[in-house]
């Protein structure tokens, strides 16, 4: 491995010390993966913490003091503006709102901001008002920034050469900046960008085609690292497509295996991956061996012409169904990723996308509407069609996400019927007899052979399936109380060792539940919004045509 970017920086000339106050943004209130309810049950403030930052904090000088403040977990006080010389910032789309006012904060106490990540290399012009646009994989440009601030210049732009990082030289990050107490789940990264196309992506955009990925010695120091910080517990591989580069995952992994039982499994693994996954029966083998248990997959669509069409090529020619199974065979749950609203929609799909998910059996599944992102290939052709709406990258303070802000673009099938489609698809799977359906046969189907029997010490999910537990959880859903209670029976009765898993997914519901409604009230205030439109137009032609009649 070549000298970390770190070690560069430290061996060029040394910069004056700096204090560095590093804020991360809210996420709107209102978004399906805040899972509020079931952070208070496992007693945690927010479901998982700032990678980027920390990444970030541990490629500036040695000899610069960092103080990390995540908004969604605590308050930033006066006294953390008056101790910084300047704020970093920066998130994603969903942290926009809140980004520009930490910008407003930070300018208020009169320090400079720094801004970076996703949202701010998509769109730069709305963080103008930050000091230091650091656009981009930073790892190269960071070092321009701390030489341009030790100069004593207090604005400017640096953006970064698109796909050219060479993450094997990416140092790890600082978890020890982490309260990981606050969180149901700490993240680790070891690969970036995906081989896919898919149009609505902008991952791709951000990252690239070519996944490149950390080295095994990188991997196991980060997780040595929060292993020795006595984390233990719940551990997310943020990558967009964890499976992007298989050749080198499969020469991480066994490297994995022999850490995590050389360690006694002190970590269970989730990430994010492509449907693929299914046909690859020995890397399935592999990550369950690992301890992964569960996988985020972006399904997107049950018709074969939308996916085709929408560029997601890999979830075609094949049983969709079939494919979840598999990875249910090998002892990992899946949660996965539905849209509403592509053009290829001629007429309902709610009912095919239900059908889907119910034979899938996915308890979690994420359906959204549409929502074309910004520096993606679907919001250029929108644009060029004149479809795409103003201000269609702007997040409002009240509203959520994809959820109830989706279509920032005019719908091709009318937008009432397409709101319409979605709202079906959100009764139907979040009714609470519906839902343990999906967890019963997902009970059935789930192997969880060849897994430490027992969670580590220190894991915050051990007392998961005690009664105690799970009557604190039935009481807070009275809906959901009676065919939970059953689904908790048959599965302690059949398939003991999926009772954690089973128990965890119901503890979401606490959150899926409640927020489907408020989805669906959303969707009704639209709908009624369309519809008053509607009767305004029609009552506005009426006098002129009664002048024609006459
Ligand atoms: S598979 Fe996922 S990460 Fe890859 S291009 Fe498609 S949506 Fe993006």
């Amino acid at each position: 491995m070549g000298d970390s970017v770190q070690q560069q920086q430290d061996t060029l000339s040394v910069p004056r010390a700096c204090n560095v106050l590093m804020i991360y943004p809210r996420f709107q209130a209102n978004t399906f993966w805040n899972f509020s309810e079931a952070c208070k049950l496992l007693n945690a403030r927010y479901p998982t913490a700032p990678l980027g930052l920390i990444t970030v904090a541990a490629m500036l000088p040695a000899n610069w003091n960092m103080r990390l403040v995540d908004r969604n977990t605590e308050e930033v006080a006066a006294e953390d503006f008056a101790w910084a010389d300047m704020v970093m910032t920066g998130g994603m789309i969903n942290q926009q709102f809140d980004t520009l006012r930490v910008i407003q904060l930070a300018h208020k106490h009169g320090k400079p901001v720094v801004i970076g990540g996703p949202d701010a290399t998509s769109s730069p012009a709305i963080y103008k008002d930050a000091d230091f646009l650091v656009l981009g994989e930073v790892e190269e440009i960071l070092g321009q920034f701390v030489a341009a601030w030790d100069a004593g210049e207090r604005s400017g732009s640096f953006v970064a050469e698109k796909f050219t990082i060479d993450v094997t030289r990416t140092p790890a990050p600082r978890f020890d900046l982490l309260k990981t107490e606050h969180y149901m789940y700490v993240g680790v990264q070891y690969s970036r960008g995906c081989p896919f196309t898919c149009e609505f992506c902008d991952i791709i955009e951000l990252y690239g085609r070519v996944p490149r990925t950390k080295t095994t010695q990188q991997m196991l120091a980060e997780l040595q690292s929060l292993y020795d910080l006595g984390y233990r517990g719940h551990v997310d591989f943020v990558d967009d497509n964890l499976i992007g580069n298989r050749k080198s995952l499969r020469i991480f992994l066994p490297d994995l295996i022999a850490w995590q039982e050389a360690h006694g499994f002190p970590f269970e693994f989730s990430t994010e991956a492509s449907l693929n996954l299914a046909d690859d029966h020995d890397l399935m083998e592999l990550m369950r061996k690992a301890n992964f248990f569960a996988v985020f997959i972006g399904i997107e669509s049950p018709d074969p012409e939308t996916l085709v069409h929408t560029k997601k090529k890999q979830n075609t020619r094949r049983n969709i169904a079939e494919s979840v199974h598999k990875l249910y065979a090998a002892g990992m749950f899946v949660t996965a990723g539905f849209i509403v609203g592509f053009d290829t929609e001629k007429v309902s799909i709610a009912d095919a996308m239900a059908d889907l998910i119910e034979d899938a059996a996915i308890p979690v599944a994420m359906v959204g509407l549409l929502y074309a992102l910004p520096n993606t290939q679907l919001a250029r052709r929108l644009a060029k069609e004149g479809r795409l709406h103003a201000n269609h990258d702007r997040m409002a303070e009240e509203t959520g996400d994809q959820c109830t802000l989706g279509l920032n673009y005019d719908s091709n099938r009318p937008e009432r019927d397409v709101l319409l489609d979605y709202r079906r698809v959100l009764k139907c799977i979040y009714d609470p007899v519906a839902y343990a359906g999906r967890l019963e046969r997902l009970a059935e189907m789930l192997d969880r052979s060849g897994r430490p029997a027992e969670l580590a010490i220190g894991d915050r999910r051990r007392d998961f399936i005690s009664l105690e537990f799970v009557h604190a959880l039935l009481s807070k859903m009275p809906e959901a109380r009676e065919p939970f209670w059953k689904v908790f029976k048959s599965c302690r009765s059949n398939n003991p060792a999926a009772l954690r898993p089973i128990l965890s997914l119901m503890t979401l519901y606490t959150h899926l539940g409640p927020f489907s409604r408020f989805v669906v009230s959303e969707l009704d205030r639209r709908i009624e919004a369309l519809d008053a439109a509607a009767a305004s137009a029609v009552s506005r032609a009426a006098p002129s045509s009664a002048v024609a009649v006459a």
